[in-house]
C-alpha cells in the first residue's frame, strides 16, 4: 500500500540516475519486495506543496490500466518530493524512433504502439474518475515496458507543476511545442482534444520519425504539404517516411493511418476524434491484418 511505500522510500537498493526531465532526476531503484522502480525526485520548489498535491497524487494512484505507467507510491516529507513509477525497461518512443535504444519498432509494432498509448489516453478520458486529460502527450512520454507494450507516462502532472516553474516558459513548454493544440493559443484552455492533437503529431512521428519541430518547420505542415503533392496521399508520404520503414514493400493500414493522424491534428478541437474513436479505428486495422 502507498503508506508501507512512503515508510520504506529510504529504503531503496541500487539507485541510478537514469535521466532527467522537467520535474527534476530520474533514478532507477529497487524497492523492498524486488520490484524495479523509477523514481522521480522534484527540484525544490518546482511542484506545488501542500494538501492539494497530496490528494491529487492520491487519486493518482489509483488509476490503474495496462497503458499507463502505474504509480506505485510517492514520498513527501521535509521538503522532499519523490514520485515512485514502475520501471520501463525499454525507454521512451522517442528513444526508439531516433535510434537511440536499439530496437527497432517495424510498422507493425508502431501499429501497436499507436494503438496500446490511444488506449491509455482513452481510459484517462472516459473511464478515470474524475476524468484526466493528460496535457503534455510527446513521445518521451510514451513508454515501453519489457514485451514493447506502450504505456503513457506522467498523466495528471502537467496541472502539479508550481506557478514559479510555469513562470519559466522556455524550460515548460519547449519540450511541448510542437504538440500543442493550436487552439489553446485562442483559448487559453487544454481540453481532451488537446490530447488528441498531440496524440495525432505522436502518430506522424511514427510515421516519419522526425522530431515534431525541425529546424523550425512544424512536422503537421510538411506532411500537409507533402500530401498536397500529389491526389495520392501514400505516395506523396512515402518521401517524408522513415528511413527505417523503406524496406517494407507493404504497411498495413498504412492511408489509413496517415488520415487518422490528419484528423487528429485538425485545427479546429470539433473536428478531431475522440481518443475512443481512435482506439476503435486503429483496431479495426490491426484487426484486418489478422
Ligand atoms: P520529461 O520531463 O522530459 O518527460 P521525465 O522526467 O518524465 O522527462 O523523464 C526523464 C527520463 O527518465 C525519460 O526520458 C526516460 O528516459 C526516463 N524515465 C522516466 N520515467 C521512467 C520509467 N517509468 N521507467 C524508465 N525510465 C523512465
Amino acid at each position: 500500500s502507498y503508506n508501507e511505500l512512503k515508510k520504506s522510500t529510504s529504503n531503496f537498493s541500487e539507485i541510478s540516475q537514469i535521466g532527467s526531465g522537467g520535474y527534476g532526476k530520474v533514478y532507477r531503484g529497487v524497492i523492498p519486495g524486488g520490484q524495479m522502480v523509477a523514481i522521480k525526485k522534484a527540484q525544490q520548489g518546482s511542484m506545488q506543496g501542500g494538501l492539494e498535491f497530496k490528494t491529487e497524487i492520491e487519486l493518482l494512484s489509483r488509476v490503474h490500466h495496462k497503458n499507463l505507467v502505474g504509480l506505485v507510491g510517492f514520498c513527501f516529507e521535509q521538503g522532499e518530493q519523490m514520485l515512485v513509477y514502475e520501471f520501463m525497461p525499454n525507454g521512451t518512443l522517442r528513444e526508439s524512433l531516433s535510434g537511440k535504444s536499439g530496437i527497432h519498432l517495424d510498422w507493425k509494432r508502431r501499429l501497436r504502439v499507436a494503438l496500446g498509448s490511444a488506449r491509455g489516453l482513452a481510459y484517462l478520458h472516459e473511464l478515470a474518475d474524475p476524468p484526466i486529460i493528460h496535457r503534455d502527450i510527446k513521445s518521451t512520454n510514451i513508454l515501453l515496458d519489457e514485451k514493447l507494450t506502450a504505456k503513457v507516462a506522467d498523466f495528471g502532472l502537467s496541472k502539479l507543476v508550481s506557478d514559479s516553474e510555469k513562470g519559466h516558459v522556455s524550460t515548460q513548454v519547449k519540450g511541448t511545442l510542437g504538440y500543442l493544440d493550436p487552439e489553446y493559443y485562442m483559448t487559453q484552455q487544454l481540453t481532451d482534444k488537446s490530447d488528441v492533437y498531440s496524440f495525432g503529431v505522436v502518430m506522424l512521428e511514427l510515421i516519419t520519425a522526425k522530431q515534431p519541430i525541425v529546424k523550425g518547420k512544424y512536422i503537421v505542415r510538411e506532411v500537409r504539404l507533402a500530401m498536397d503533392k500529389t491526389d495520392e496521399e501514400e505516395y506523396g508520404l512515402r518521401e517524408i517516411l522513415d528511413p527505417n520503414l523503406k524496406d517494407s514493400t507493404f504497411l498495413i493500414g498504412f492511408g489509413r493511418f496517415v488520415q487518422l493522424a490528419m484528423q487528429c491534428v485538425e485545427e479546429a478541437a470539433a473536428d478531431r476524434p475522440t481518443m475512443s474513436e481512435v482506439v476503435k479505428t486503429l483496431e479495426t486495422m490491426l484487426m484486418s491484418d489478422g
